[in-house]
């Protein structure tokens, strides 16, 4: 039992090291418990202390973070009875001064803090956790089979395949009822044969489990065996916010913030609104019905739009066909801003042209175009076609695919197309 579990509202606290030692394989380590906050060029030590006001995780709540000295903890893990916490150097020396700097010696006297902002967010997500567990529980039979502390949302996994809003609305009332009321939290410390283990709710304890079991109670609602560090009173939770009901193989996903997180949340979303309220230029209550509008119409023109550019591609096409310059061996369309509906119709209503090679080009973005060569019957021989097609692909980043006398490519090189143009005209010359 680690201090942090019998005083989880300690922020500071003096031990004594027990061990430390650099870790030389840090890649290993990383593979094996995960240090995404490492820089690459830190130190890692591994340190063990006396006692610790850290907790390392368990019972699916996150480990802390916090400092040894002027040492910053990246990570604490639990092995056995004993917590390793992987420490780097931190960021001020200034520390150093009364020997705290790393790497800490056997024996030395060490000030351990913790950042106390993640540790209450933790508590108050788990403690509330708890609650939700115990309240869907009783009042709808639905046992949580397991959970997941998020970094935003949290879910408590429900062994059942539907929940109906009421039930929802249930829960969440009854819950944060308990939150007003205050009800107290406490924590019991039992033997491994302790008869109040019986009917104390997830009693899976881990094989390393060894000697005392802690049995966490939130007052005339449930006890819940558990190693977690838990708020005193409910009152500590502020408020619990239900948010969406996922069903997933057969089960339910019930996401929930808790605490702080539901003031946070809230300001996220009220910031949110505010914006769309500029955008929009109208009253929350009108949001949605605005959207809607704006996409009616948003799809009213995307029809329109349609219409015309096929419309404007056959008479365009139309007047392509028309500047026929028979002395050309190649003739070249270029058109921009237009979508692949209006090249499409292009190239169906285009046909051939018997004594020239036709380049289209169609410029959709300002990366993005789609390039079309189509040989006339007496314009080049086909294998020479297919090398300049190729060659134009090339030039133009381009992937594509002859088709009879058609070769088609989407390119990305959109600049280079009056290169082409010109290595395309000073081919055919010589054909
Ligand atoms: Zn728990």
């Amino acid at each position: 039992m680690f201090k942090c579990q019998r005083e989880p509202f300690l922020t500071q606290f003096e031990t004594v090291v027990v061990s430390c030692e650099e870790v030389q394989d840090v890649k290993l380590v990383n593979k094996q418990v995960g240090l995404e906050e490492m820089v690459p060029t830190d130190k890692l030590f591994k340190v063990v202390l006396e006692d610790t006001i850290l907790f390392p995780e368990g019972g699916g709540q996150p480990d802390d973070r916090g400092t040894i000295g002027s040492a910053k903890v990246i990570r604490v893990i639990r092995d056995g009875c004993t917590a390793i916490h992987y420490v780097v150097e931190g960021t001020g020396k200034e520390n150093g001064v009364d020997g705290s700097c790393l790497p800490f010696e056997k024996g030395q006297k060490v000030s351990v803090s913790i950042d106390w902002n993640r540790r209450l967010d933790h508590m108050q997500q788990h403690s509330g956790q708890h609650l939700v567990t115990a309240i869907a529980d009783q009042m709808f039979g639905f046992a949580t089979t397991s959970w997941y502390l998020g970094k935003e949302d949290s879910f408590i996994e429900l062994d059942t395949k539907q929940i109906s809003k009421d039930q929802l609305k249930t829960i969440e009332d009854t819950v944060n009822g308990h939150i007003r009321d205050g009800i107290a939290c406490t924590v019991e410390v039992v033997e491994l044969d302790d008869p109040k283990l019986k009917t104390a709710r997830g009693r899976n304890l881990p094989d390393d489990v060894k000697g005392n079991i802690r049995i966490v109670t939130i007052q005339g609602v449930e006890s819940n065996v558990c190693c977690g560090t838990h708020v005193q009173s409910l009152s500590q939770l502020q408020a619990i916010k239900l948010l969406d009901a996922v069903p997933k193989k057969g089960k339910i996903q019930l996401y929930f913030v808790s605490g702080n997180r539901v003031l946070k949340r809230f300001d996220e979303m009220h910031k949110r609104e505010g914006e769309l309220m500029k955008t929009l230029k109208t009253n929350p209550l009108d949001l949605p019905s605005s959207c809607e509008k704006m996409n009616v119409a948003l799809r009213n023109t995307k029809k329109a739009l349609l219409t015309l550019n096929k419309s404007l591609a056959a008479l365009e096409v139309k007047q392509f066909l028309l500047e026929n310059d028979t002395t050309k061996k190649l003739r070249h369309f270029h058109r921009e801003n237009v979508d692949p509906e209006y090249a499409s119709t292009f190239i169906r209503e285009m046909g051939t042209v018997k004594t020239a090679v036709i380049f289209l080009t169609f410029k959709y973005e300002a990366n993005s175009a789609n390039i079309y060569l189509i040989r006339g019957e007496d314009s080049v021989e086909e294998s020479a076609f297919k090398t300049i097609s190729e060659e134009v692909s090339v030039m133009l980043s381009g992937k594509g695919s002859l088709r009879g006398n058609q070769y088609q490519a989407k390119i990305t090189k959109v600049g280079d197309i009056a290169k082409a143009v010109s290595y395309l005209e000073n081919s055919l010359k010589t054909q």
